[in-house]
């Protein structure tokens, strides 16, 4: 493969932020090409500020380039302005790391973490010469892959991915390596590629959509069946079992420009036992595996040593729960590398899981942070807010989700008003001026009053402010709630855009007038759009596709989402939004995504979802008996943790105790990605 580095540096000048097309982080490395190895190119595609942070994408980096048959590179989505310069000129999508082209690689490997970047996915395949429809791709094509959470319902993407890895991927892309290994070696004969295919299908979490038939029936799905014997009806994801056997990234890329999250991330622990009904990274992740505390700290340690970050952030879904989290930031904190601060939202739901913000300066100057995502007010106020020590006090974001206790019932976040108020006065008399809250709207059953207890909520907490500042401001951020397949909501029919737009303009003119009172949302004609790309069938794929033939790319950007592109798109394809969107569905109805499985059985799920409406919660069955949801007893793994005990603020069954003050799960919002639409 050769470089096409002289032909992407000339129009380095032309575009802004020319640094995301050149690589050359520190921890980029790359295996040495030969004819035996498997190329590998893994795409993230969003912008490089967006993608380059991503843990998953840069653990199997790391994995694949360690291997003595493969090697990997990454590419991230080129921005508009390259964009149109690299399509003037003739120059196709590369990689970062060697600048070769896409198309030469063996294999071009998507991370799915947001559906409204699905329209990318197509416009990286085309600028990269690849045939954009699978079925039109020959022998000497790469082949298409995609994995992360949005693959829980891969149709919308079925009729351009060529295969799916459905959960964990560090032990699956080996077994894919080898399965295209075989086939490289082969020479690719005419006739090959669906015999490549139908031998991916075989591996345990791989999904080849080109192996199934979907005939459908109206507007539902009639039936999903496989078109040979072989290959398994359902899918079932991947899991790994022991964190501890994958400590990654070793390396962790360091940008040479602004990104996100730009700090080093240490995973602390992978799945969420919490049991929020509208989180579906909470659902598939399940069961919980911790890494061991001594391999945090040595992760910790070695990789500032190495990065020169002089923040660290423990992530998960709610790092708070990990077992003796506060014995571990207190180890971290002894080795006098680092004070203590807080981190951003990394609770991958619907919407963040609130946060805890700041950063301490060692020995008054120049120290290093510790970022605590998904902290819980427990541990924030008793615990590790006197780890804190001198802080920089910047934001505080809590996530109680909705505005009465009836709605926190409903979707299993049991929050007591009583315990946020502690929080927030807690934040606010050692010195925080400004806490963030997080809501969703559009939530099954919700009522006029619960959506108005939002601005109520926030109204009051700035009054508990008040008694130590004039100058506390409380921001409610409001996002619309789509019903993510593989989740107890997953049959409930989402809010119309007028709906939700009826909801936000009533929390406007209830919030008008509160002084210190900040409404945001998230813009309900995005929220459309993402439960089409989520929650649609494989024909949804042309609707997708014609999105992006008419020009809408990083839909995921205000600035570029179109909402009319996606209504005119499903109307001339014949589908209709209604249908495929705000229908609630019965429990008897195939779902487009049946035939991949979480893990959960649909009983489970059904179970849940009738809980949900009869306000009847479910505790953390970290610390509670099974509740035989599939995650543990169908993969044969059980919750890896740390210590016997519950953590600190939890006890025996009341993680999220309904009477004696449970806990309040937070993170901080360091966020700087610009969302489609937040108003
Ligand atoms: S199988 Fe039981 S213990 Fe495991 S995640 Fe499901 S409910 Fe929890």
């Amino acid at each position: 493969m050769t470089s096409l580095w002289p032909r992407i540096e000339p129009l380095l000048a032309r575009v802004q932020r020319p640094a995301r097309y050149i690589g050359c982080e520190e921890g980029s490395r790359v295996a040495p090409d030969g004819p035996n190895r498997v190329r590998w190119l893994l795409v993230y595609p969003d912008a490089y500020e967006i993608g380059l942070p991503n843990q998953g994408l840069q653990i199997l980096y790391e994995i694949l380039n360690e291997r003595l048959d493969a090697l990997a590179e990454r590419s991230y989505a080129p921005w508009v302005d390259m964009e149109a310069q690299m399509r003037g000129r003739g120059v196709p999508l590369f990689s970062l790391d060697t600048h070769r082209p896409a198309a030469e690689f063996d294999l071009i490997a998507f991370n799915l973490s947001a559906e409204l970047v699905y329209t990318n996915v197509l416009n990286c395949l085309d600028l990269a010469g690849v045939a954009v429809r699978a079925a039109e791709r020959g022998p000497a094509d790469p082949l298409v892959g995609a994995g992360g959470h949005c693959t829980f319902n891969p149709e919308p993407l079925a009729d351009f991915v060529d295969f799916f890895v459905i959960g964990d991927g560090e032990e699956a892309v080996g077994e894919v390596t080898e399965c295209v290994r075989e086939w490289k070696l082969g020479g690719r004969t005419p006739g090959s590629r669906e015999r490549v295919l139908r031998e991916l299908a075989g591996i345990p979490g791989v999904y080849v959509p080109a192996m199934y038939e979907v005939v459908y029936d109206g507007c539902q799905v009639a039936a999903v069946t496989p078109r040979y014997a072989d290959v398994p009806e359902r899918v079932e994801k991947r899991t790994i079992a022991d964190l501890a056997a994958w400590p990654y990234p070793k390396r962790q890329l360091v940008p040479v420009t602004e990104v996100v999250h730009d700090r080093l991330n240490v995973e602390i622990f992978r799945g969420c036992t919490r049991g929020c009904r509208f989180c579906q990274a909470g659902m598939v992740t399940r069961p919980v595996r911790e890494r061991p505390a001594a391999q945090v700290r040595q992760m910790v340690a070695d990789g500032l040593g190495r990065t020169g970050y002089d923040e660290v952030s423990l992530t998960s879904l709610s790092s708070a729960d990990y077992s003796g989290i506060e014995g571990t930031v207190a180890g971290i904190v002894s080795t006098g590398a680092v004070g203590a601060g807080i981190g951003d939202p990394m609770c991958t739901g619907q919407s963040v899981g609130g946060g805890l913000a700041g950063s301490s300066a060692r020995g008054g100057g120049g120290g290093v942070a510790v970022s605590l995502p998904s902290l819980r007010v427990d541990a924030f106020t008793v615990g590790l807010a006197a780890q804190i020590g001198q802080v920089r006090r910047t934001g505080l974001t809590f996530a109680p989700e909705a505005g009465t206790w009836r709605m926190r019932q409903v979707i299993n976040k049991l929050i007591r008003e009583e315990d946020l108020y502690g929080a927030v006065e807690s934040a606010f008399s050692q010195g925080w001026q400004r806490v963030k809250l997080y809501f969703l709207t559009g939530l099954p059953t919700e009522t006029d009053e619960d959506t108005l207890g939002i601005a109520e909520l926030a109204r009051r907490c700035v009054a508990v402010g008040r008694r130590h500042s004039n100058r506390v401001t409380v921001t409610a951020s409001v996002g619309g709630f789509v019903p993510k397949p593989q989740t107890p909501f997953q049959w409930f029919g989402q809010d119309t855009v007028a709906e939700l737009g009826r909801k936000v303009g009533l929390l406007r003119d209830a919030t008008r007038r509160e002084r210190g009172v900040n409404l945001r949302w998230h813009d309900p004609a995005a929220t459309l759009a993402e439960g089409l790309a989520s929650r649609g069938d494989r024909r949804m794929g042309a609707v997708i596709e014609e999105v992006w033939r008419r020009g809408g790319t990083f839909q995921e950007w205000s600035e570029h989402f179109n909402l009319a592109l996606w209504e005119s798109a499903m109307a001339a394809h014949g589908l209709s939004v209604d249908d495929y969107v705000h229908r609630h569905r019965e429990r008897s109805e195939l779902l487009p995504w049946s035939h991949v499985s979480a893990g959960l059985h649909e009983d489970f799920l059904w179970g849940d979802w009738q809980d949900a409406l009869a306000l009847a919660p479910v505790e953390d069955c970290r610390w509670t008996p099974c509740y035989d949801c599939g995650a543990c007893t169908g993969y044969g793994v059980e919750h890896v943790v740390g210590s016997a005990l519950p953590p600190a603020g939890g006890s025996q069954g009341t993680g999220q105790d309904l009477t004696s003050g449970g806990s309040i799960p937070v993170n901080v919002s360091l966020t700087s990605r610009v969302r489609a639409g937040v108003g």
